[in-house]
């Protein structure tokens, strides 16, 4: 079930401020309040989707689309294209998933080392 109320919800909604870096018909795009990396933006689909696996689901193929060439042009103009970066989608209770609207991590500009601590 969807939360209109949740924070990303709210800053597209214009109800609060966020740093927009990008935005399409599809996809808004800013940095993220507590950054882990040079560059640290999120990428939220419009659609009312809470997570991974509900976008993957349930969004029309016009919008995984326009989700996922908003992720590239992002990159793309943050330069990590180029030099590397990592995109991760938290889903759920085991991947601490804090916000539940669906959105993408673009982590980049330094050495990210593994995946997962080991
Ligand atoms: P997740 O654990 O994948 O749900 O990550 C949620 C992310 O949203 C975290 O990295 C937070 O720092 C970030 N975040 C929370 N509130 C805001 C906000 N108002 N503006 C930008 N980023 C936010």
């Amino acid at each position: 079930m969807y939360d209109r109320n949740n924070i990303f919800a709210k800053i597209l909604r214009g109800e609060i401020p966020c740093k927009k870096i990008y935005e399409s018909e599809h996809a808004l795009a800013f940095e993220d309040i507590h950054p882990k990396a040079p560059v640290h933006v999120l990428v939220v689909p419009k659609g009312e989707y809470v997570s991974l696996q509900d976008f993957s689901l349930h969004a029309p193929t016009a919008a995984v689309k326009g989700f996922f060439d908003a992720v590239a042009a992002v990159a793309k103009m943050l330069g990590v294209d180029k030099t590397g970066y990592r995109a991760i989608a938290n889903h759920g209770a085991d991947a601490s998933q804090e916000v539940p609207h669906f959105h993408v991590h673009i982590i980049g500009g330094r050495k990210l080392g593994k995946l997962l601590p080991e």
